[in-house]
């Protein structure tokens, strides 16, 4: 079909690596790194062995998010992750100042992807990790078509506020996911309540024919964890948890 991209080839699969769970959002600041945090911790808590790779180079958030700082370990030619609450992680802030990854071009932003992915030792041969959650960058531009078309997703979560102006964003982002073959499975409502409204995602959802995997609220917890690199395992509703559980699954 013309104007189609390609279907994907991403022959840069990490190795011990059961399952890659891509969290992705068509808007920044919707809550996407907030969700892919607590939901990597969640997955941990139910017994799972789980890694995060922050990959968004517009604005990385995990060494605030998980309290992480200093550049990785290096070891036998691969990268050694971080540990902290339980996750192995890796953030493209570690590795660059965040004002540079900001301004890399699309192919630069995608090789130092590759790399975190690649060169980094998320498990072994005796102890595979089970999922690695990767927190995308926000959109749908060029970076991110890279990034997908290259990445090995087995699935990925699209977060959205409730509003119009995110929802259409977020359908941009389900429609670029399909085009190269990830399945979306599902969208989750972040900042649900008074002020941004309620529902939207939900009629979204049913709109586009994926799950709704459920909301969260705005939560001032949440936010504090967040700024003081305390995850809470208790933000993340229980479906969309229960959900991703049986993705990972489903592999393993
Ligand atoms: P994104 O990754 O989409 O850019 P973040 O996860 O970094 O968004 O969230 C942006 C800001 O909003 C952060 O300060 C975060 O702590 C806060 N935040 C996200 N979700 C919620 C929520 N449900 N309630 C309160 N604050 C939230």
């Amino acid at each position: 079909e013309q104007g189609r991209p390609k279907a994907p080839v991403p022959t840069d699969r990490p190795a011990h690596v059961r399952r890659v769970l891509a969290i992705a959002s068509g808007k920044g600041g919707v809550g996407k790194s907030t969700v892919a945090v607590n939901l990597a911790c969640a997955l941990s808590a139910r017994g799972l062995s789980v890694g995060i790779l922050d990959a968004d180079v517009y604005g990385p958030s995990l060494p605030t998010m998980l309290g992480l700082s200093g550049k990785p370990g290096y070891e036998d030619g691969a990268m050694v992750p971080h540990e902290a609450h339980g996750l192995k992680a890796m953030s493209v802030g570690l590795l660059t100042q965040a004002t540079d990854a900001m301004v890399w071009r699309g192919p630069m932003a995608s090789q130092a992807i590759t790399q975190m992915l690649t060169q980094t030792r998320w498990g072994t041969s005796e102890a595979p990790l089970d999922v690695l959650v990767v927190d995308l960058p926000p959109g749908t531009g060029d970076v991110q078509l890279t990034l997908i078309q290259k990445t090995p997703l087995d699935g990925v979560v699209i977060v959205s506020t409730p509003q119009e102006v995110a929802l259409a964003d977020a359908r941009r982002a389900h429609t670029l996911f399909e085009k190269v073959g990830v399945p979306t499975l599902g969208l989750i409502e972040n900042m649900s309540g008074d002020i941004f409204g309620r529902g939207g995602a939900r009629a979204e959802a049913e709109r586009l024919g994926v799950a709704f995997l459920g909301e969260l609220p705005l939560d001032a917890s949440l936010r504090e964890g967040g700024d003081a690199g305390r995850p809470t395992t208790l933000a993340v509703p229980e479906g969309v948890v229960a959900r991703c559980f049986a993705a990972v699954a489903a592999r393993v």
